[in-house]
């Protein structure tokens, strides 16, 4: 798709470093799955991919995690 952000480049897929800040946690999740702009660089995720990162983002503040680094799962 023709990237909304600069309306210059395409999206093509590809797998991003996502650094998630809430409640005083930090928490990196590695490899999600997005659709990169090959101009501006700016990675879109998909509604499936959002809601996984927000779950997983809440079970980690749930279990007292305060920094942590890890590879996203999908179907976790
Ligand atoms: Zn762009």
């Amino acid at each position: 798709m023709k990237c909304p952000i600069c309306r210059h480049g395409e999206t093509r897929p590809g797998a991003v470093t996502v650094p998630l800040e809430c409640g005083g946690m930090t928490i990196v999740f590695r490899e999600v799955p997005a659709l990169v702009c090959e101009n501006c660089g700016e990675a879109f995720h998909d509604e499936a991919v959002t809601a996984s990162l927000l779950k997983q983002a809440e079970q980690a503040a749930a279990a007292g995690v305060e920094i942590d680094v890890r590879r996203f799962a999908v179907a976790a």
